[in-house]
């Protein structure tokens, strides 16, 4: 487990546009902040909302006014500006406020055919900027699963994604999450014993590479894949991980708070 606190990211991906996301936003910053007001001693739990590119200036306006979260983009580009049409930028994204930026999610991969040697630039451009922590999605599909390939598919994303970190000391946070392919959006989450054993293997490859005390000070990994707000504990509360990534259930403030809520009771 990492000594950081528990992360939660709302990956609302492209399914509300800029005034709907700017009143989820609202609606999720007054009841995070009511939370932590009742729950003071147990509020140490990081929320951060990531809606798509055009809503990103609008939901970072309310979080730096309400103090309730913190902002990510879904990608990014892995040059700092130039001709690269549809792209954005970290340059962008930093003046924008942004914190976090998911890389390689299976979607990204999937329907565009995001590939390794992008994942790669991208991570390496993330994590270069001081400001910005990058939050790189592996995970096995159905096949893959059956086959009994899942260790070997996450060993090959996480080291070609890293080839270049793993030669330098870790000195910036990076976040992992673990996303089952067959689990996303499909209602049927990993159990908590099978993420228990793929997080203790990603952290003996990242432990093997950097060594268990940068690990322990700046790595988190967190699951997801129809988290819920009935399963969010299963995944994340103390010695389990680090954190979730939640789709679905992050597209009303009721289903999303009761999930922040559910993890600040179970600390
Ligand atoms: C995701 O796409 O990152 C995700 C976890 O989605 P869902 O919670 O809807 O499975």
């Amino acid at each position: 487990m990492s000594s950081l606190p528990p992360l939660l990211l709302a990956n609302w991906k492209m399914n509300l546009c800029v005034s709907e996301s700017r009143s989820l936003a609202r609606a999720i910053a007054k009841s995070v902040l009511n939370a932590r007001k009742n729950k003071s001693t147990r509020a140490n739990v990081q929320v951060v909302l990531v809606p798509s590119f055009t809503a990103l200036d609008a939901v970072a306006r309310v979080g730096s006014r309400s103090g309730a979260f913190s902002i990510g983009a879904q990608d990014c580009f892995w040059e700092e500006r130039g001709a690269y049409t549809g792209e954005e930028s970290v340059c962008s994204l930093r003046e924008i406020g942004v914190s976090f930026v998911l890389i390689g999610h299976s979607e990204r991969r999937q329907y565009v055919n995001e590939s390794n040697e992008a994942i790669r630039k991208k991570i390496e451009c993330v994590s270069n900027d001081s400001t910005m922590i990058p939050v790189l999605c592996i995970g096995e599909n159905h096949s893959q699963k059956v086959l009994g390939k899942r260790k070997s598919v996450l060993q090959q994303q996480l080291l070609s994604a890293l080839k270049g970190l793993f030669q330098r000391r870790l000195t910036r946070e990076i976040v992992i999450a673990y996303e089952p392919v067959w689990a996303i959006g499909t209602g049927v989450p990993a159990t908590a014993v099978d993420c228990a054993e793929v997080y203790r293997y990603i952290r003996g490859l990242m432990e093997n590479a950097w060594g268990a005390a940068a690990v322990g000070r700046l790595c988190r990994i967190i699951y997801g894949g129809s988290v819920s707000e009935s399963t969010v504990t299963d995944f994340v509360s103390k010695d389990i991980s680090d954190g979730a990534l939640i789709g679905g259930a992050s597209l009303t403030a009721s289903g999303f708070t009761r999930i922040v809520h559910g993890v600040m009771d179970s600390l």
